[in-house]
């Protein structure tokens, strides 16, 4: 049973927004057709619906939402997050297909085309932790060199890094540098 904490299905828009951020933003991301395709089978949507025609769509929501990532101010991202929420048709309704999630929140219009689905729940599920968490738990990777972002759905929520490679790099680092001053 799970007992607290941000986790699950709910998060699953979360993931998603990093994964779509980081593919199309960061250095060395991949935002082909194929690596979009990729990523909304592996975040749980409808990946069989994409067509070519929708990758710019999905590369440009990308783009906006690393604006939310590397957003400092509270002020400055829920802005952002309300400009998104009033030109983003919304029609709650629920939804169960079957797989283990179970009966879940859709967020866009039944009839909705994939990348308009794709906004409204990564912007839904991300205006969520907001609300619950401002902005510790999201951000721009803390590694040097790095420019990945990350978000931490976990409960302790002390993440500060886009991979434990980056974490593993940047303490080993620390750790030289001590070690050099000692
Ligand atoms: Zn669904
Ligand atoms: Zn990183």
């Amino acid at each position: 049973m799970r007992i607290s904490g941000y986790s699950g299905y709910k998060s699953h828009g979360v993931a998603a927004a990093v994964a779509l951020v980081n593919a199309v933003t960061s250095r060395d991301g991949d935002d082909s057709e194929d690596a979009l395709r990729g990523l909304l089978r592996d975040h749980g949507f409808f990946w069989h619906q994409f067509e070519p025609g929708h990758a710019e769509a999905f590369r440009e929501w990308g783009r906006v939402l690393r604006r939310f990532f590397e957003a400092t101010d509270l002020e400055a991202a829920v802005d952002l997050l309300n400009e998104q929420l009033l030109s983003i048709p919304m029609h709650p309704h629920l939804a169960d297909h079957g797989d283990p999630a179970g009966l879940h929140i859709h967020y866009a219009p039944p009839s909705a085309v994939l990348p308009h689905r794709f906004r409204a729940t990564t912007l839904m599920n991300l205006s969520e932790l907001v609300c619950e968490y401002g902005l510790n738990r999201t951000g721009v990777c803390a590694a040097e060199g790095c420019d990945r972002v990350y978000a931490d759905t976990s409960r302790s929520g002390r993440r500060r890094f886009c991979s434990e490679s980056c974490a593993n790099r940047t303490n080993v680092a620390a750790f030289r540098a001590r070690k050099r001053r000692s």
